[in-house]
C-alpha cells in the first residue's frame, strides 16, 4: 500500500480483514493530505445511481468498523441539501429504494440546522447521511495497523517478471505480490513511472472553521447548498465532534500549473473570504470569522467531481478521484479483493467513468 489517507489505511485494513501481511508506505503523517483536517460530509446523494450504490455499501462498512473498532465514526445528523438540483437528486436515492431521504419544508428546517437563515426552496434530508468523524478514523484505522505503517517516501515501482512488484522507497527495496497506490496527489507520478497517464486534475482549496454562536444544538445537520439564494451556487458545510463548531466550504478548487505552482497566488485568500461572506449571509447563527483554515490539494477526475476510478497494470492498481472519505471502507474493501487477486469490479474501471451522470443508463 502506497499512502496512509483514508483510502490506503482503510484498504490495508480491509486486508489485514482478509489475512493478509501489509505494508503501508506512507512519506508524510497519516491523515495529513487530502483527507487532513476536522468533518466530512457522508452524503448518499449522487448523480449517478451505481455511485449512489457504492456509498450505500460503504455506509454498512462504517457501520461494521464502527461497531468493532468502539469508536463513533459518522454522526446521526444527517445531510440537507438545497436547490434546484434536490428534486433529481432525490429521485436517484427513491429508485435506489433502499436510502431513507425525503423533502423538508421551511419549518423543519430550523430544527435540523438552527444555524441556517429563512430558505425557502426546495430542501431534502439524508437521514443516514452525517458528519465523518475523520480524525477518530484515521486514528483507529492506522492504530490497527500498528508495525505495518512505514514512515518513507515511495520512489519507484517495477514489474519484476517473478510475478512480484518491486517497490524503492528512501531506505529500502522491497517486492510484493501486490501494490494498491493510494498516494493522493502522488498516485499520477507513480503511475506515469508506470506508463500510464492518469487524467487528474490538481487544484488547492480552502475550507474554514466557525464557531456556534451560543450553545451547541443537539443537531447540527450537515450541508449542500447549490440553490444560489446566499450568494454562492455550491457551498458545503459538516459540523465537528461536539457540535460547536461547523467547517464550511466552497465547492471550488483554485487552478494549479502541472508543478504545483498556484496561477493565482491570492486565490485561496479570496476563496476563503468568499466562504466567511457565505457564512454570513447563509448562517448567522455562526461567528462569520474563521477560527482555522484547512488548506488542501485536491485531486479530481475530469468527468465528475465525485468520480472515482483504479487503473491496473501488471497487479499494480492507482486509486484517483474526489470526494472519497466517504467512499473509503466500500472502496477499500474492494480493493483489497483486487489486490488478493479476485479481480476489480466492473464500475471502478476508468471506462465506466463512475459518477458521470447518465453513464450507467448508456451500459458502460
Ligand atoms: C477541505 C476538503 C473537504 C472535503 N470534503 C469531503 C466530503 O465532505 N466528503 C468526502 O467524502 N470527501 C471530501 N473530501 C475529499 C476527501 O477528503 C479525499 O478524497 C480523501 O481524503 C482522499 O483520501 P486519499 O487517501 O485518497 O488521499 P490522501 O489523504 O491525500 O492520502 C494520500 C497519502 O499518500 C501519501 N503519499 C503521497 N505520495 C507518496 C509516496 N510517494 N510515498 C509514500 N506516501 C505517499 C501522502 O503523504 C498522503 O498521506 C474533501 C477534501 C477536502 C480537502
Amino acid at each position: 500500500m502506497i499512502g496512509a489517507g483514508i483510502v490506503g489505511l482503510s484498504t490495508a485494513y480491509a486486508l489485514v480483514e482478509q489475512g493478509a501481511d501489509v505494508r503501508v508506505y506512507e512519506s508524510g503523517v497519516p491523515g495529513n493530505g487530502q483527507s487532513g483536517g476536522e468533518s466530512r460530509i457522508f452524503r448518499h446523494a449522487h448523480d449517478d445511481p451505481r455511485l449512489v450504490a457504492l456509498t450505500r455499501s460503504s455506509r454498512a462498512v462504517w457501520n461494521e468498523w464502527e461497531e468493532r473498532l468502539g469508536v463513533e465514526l459518522i454522526s446521526s445528523d444527517g445531510v440537507l441539501a438545497l436547490g434546484p438540483s434536490v428534486e433529481d437528486r432525490l429521485r436517484v436515492l427513491e429508485d435506489d429504494g433502499r436510502i431513507p431521504v425525503r423533502m423538508v419544508g421551511a419549518a423543519e428546517l430550523g430544527e435540523l440546522l438552527p444555524p441556517l437563515a429563512s430558505y425557502e426552496g426546495p430542501a431534502m434530508l439524508d437521514e443516514e447521511g452525517g458528519a465523518i468523524r475523520t480524525s477518530a478514523a484515521i486514528e483507529a484505522l492506522a492504530g490497527q495497523l500498528g508495525d505495518a505503517l512505514v514512515a518513507d517516501e515511495v520512489i519507484s515501482l517495477e514489474v519484476t517478471g517473478r510475478d512480484t512488484v518491486e517497490v524503492r522507497a528512501g531506505g529500502s527495496t522491497c517486492e510484493h505480490a501486490s501494490v494498491v497506490v493510494c498516494a493522493g496527489r502522488g498516485t499520477a507520478g507513480l503511475a506515469r513511472g508506470m506508463g500510464l497517464s492518469l487524467p487528474v486534475r490538481l487544484g488547492a482549496h480552502v475550507r474554514g472553521t466557525f464557531e456556534v454562536r451560543g450553545d451547541p444544538p443537539p443537531r447540527l445537520a450537515c450541508l449542500q447548498d447549490s440553490s444560489g439564494q446566499f450568494g454562492e451556487v455550491g457551498a458545503y458545510a459538516a459540523p465537528v465532534a461536539g457540535n460547536r463548531r461547523y467547517a464550511v466550504g466552497l465547492s471550488q478548487a483554485v487552478e494549479v500549473r502541472e508543478d504545483g505552482s498556484l496561477v493565482d497566488p491570492r486565490a485561496l485568500a479570496s476563496l476563503a473570504e468568499r466562504a466567511s461572506a457565505y457564512v454570513k449571509e447563509a448562517l448567522p447563527g455562526l461567528d462569520p470569522d474563521p477560527l482555522e483554515p484547512r488548506h488542501c490539494w485536491v485531486t479530481e477526475l475530469p468527468w465528475s467531481s465525485d468520480g472515482v476510478a483504479v487503473w491496473e497494470v501488471d497487479g499494480i492498481f492507482f486509486v484517483a478521484g474526489h470526494n472519497l472519505f466517504k467512499q473509503a471502507p466500500g472502496l477499500g474493501r474492494a480493493l483489497a479483493r483486487a489486490a488478493l487477486g479476485e479481480g476489480l469490479p466492473r464500475e471502478l474501471r476508468p471506462q465506466a467513468k463512475l459518477g458521470q451522470r447518465g453513464e450507467a443508463q448508456s451500459g458502460a
